[in-house]
């Protein structure tokens, strides 16, 4: 299923003050545009669209300079900037629907609503509980009715759909049509949708001391924490070896339940030990026939995702592959390109290197190669 995503951020936001629109202004150091874009395609959200306003068009290149993003000019209304941007994601199956002004966004999110489309919601959203009592007033402020809370929840975004059930409810209305959201359009034209679990980061920023909240609930006391990995895998039979994701040539193979990529193994038990969440195997047990010849790039991610999850960020890590042969040199370059994309890190915070064992051991007897990998993390207290 392909999934893609529209930010809109045709806005002008003239609410939260300052001279550059508040999508374009900078929260912990990068622009808020940004922290969405990220996180979705740290996700694996294959195609994202910006609808943005015309006037933005130079800010928007800025802000985005190396990012593999697209944009669309968004309409005079909401409604006009959605339709613009479902015209330029003709071939998706799920559509995620997000607003700029909500950089907490993590990879989680968009994995619990990917599930719930799975499970045969044709919409779903974020929605966190409402904590305060709920009152209903008059114009006078006066009290007319208690409203019970515990079935009603303040609703987030992304908000994701089936494309066809999307577009379908956007046929029907006309541009003008005042909706409070997404869900309400879809819900409208008879699409079923649910809640997932939101978060607090997610909160939407709208007035200038928002930012500095947000920023509290983002930044908050932190820690470095790293972590190390080590694997090793037996040669076999095979005419390759995989490691650290790129495939070389060579007169062996590496025997392993997966692709037997020991680079990326000792990476993510490195991830893991950083965010102590256990060793690769509690996540991907060898008995699961699921993992039968796995590419590893699926255990990289999920690793990828729970320091996600944890609000951790990757600072940083090296690999050191341990072998005689297949010289490692010639794909090192193409090794670190491949890590970082997965990892989401620029090229210069990735390292990967080698070295013999000078003919000494397992390792110089040529019986296997053996990897070992740190990883610098940036977690919450
Ligand atoms: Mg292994």
């Amino acid at each position: 299923m392909k999934r893609a995503a529209l930010i809109v951020a045709a806005g002008r936001g003239e609410r939260a003050g300052g001279h550059i629109p508040k999508q374009y202004s900078r929260l912990l150091g990068r622009p808020i545009l940004r922290w969405s874009i990220e996180a979705l395609q740290r996700a694996g959200v294959e195609d994202i669209v910006v609808a943005i306003a015309p006037e933005h068009a130079e800010i928007f290149a800025a802000a985005v300079e190396d990012l593999s993003v697209r944009s669309v000019i968004g309409g005079a209304t909401r409604t006009a900037s959605v339709r613009a941007g479902l015209a330029a994601l003709a071939d998706a199956d799920i559509v995620l629907i997000h607003d700029a002004a909500r950089p907490g966004l993590t990879p989680a999110i968009v994995v619990a609503l990917t599930e719930a489309l799975s499970a045969g919601a044709a919409g779903a959203a974020p929605g966190l509980p409402v904590a305060d009592s709920l009152r209903r007033v008059d114009e006078a402020q006066r009290v007319v009715a208690d409203v019970e809370r515990d079935q009603l929840m303040r609703v987030q975004t992304p908000q994701a759909f089936r494309a066809e059930a999307l577009r379908a409810a956007y046929a029907a209305i006309a541009d003008d049509a005042s909706f409070s959201d997404d869900l309400a359009v879809v819900r409208a034209h008879g699409g079923a949708c649910v809640i997932v679990p939101g978060d607090a980061r997610l909160m939407k920023l709208t007035y200038p001391e928002d930012f500095a909240l947000l920023e509290r609930i983002m930044g908050g006391e932190r820690i470095v924490c790293v972590g190390n990995g080590v694997d090793a895998h037996r040669f076999g039979d095979g005419d390759h070896v995989t490691l650290c994701g790129v495939a070389i040539p060579h007169h062996k193979g590496l025997v392993g339940h997966s692709d037997a990529d020991a680079g990326w193994h000792a990476l993510v038990d490195a991830i893991l030990g950083a965010l102590g969440e256990g060793d690769i195997g509690a996540h991907f047990p060898p008995s699961d026939p699921q993992w039968k010849g796995a590419d590893s790039e699926r255990f990289l991610r999920h690793a990828v995702q729970l320091a996600d999850a944890a609000g951790a960020r990757i600072l940083h890590v090296d690999v050191t592959l341990l072998c005689e042969r297949p010289k490692i040199g010639p794909h090192r370059d193409r090794m670190r390109q491949r890590t970082a994309e997965v990892l989401g890190l620029p090229i210069e915070r990735v390292s990967v290197k080698a070295t013999t064992t000078e003919r000494m051991g397992f390792i110089g007897r040529e019986e296997g190669l053996a990897a070992q990998a740190t990883a610098t993390l940036d977690r919450p207290l």
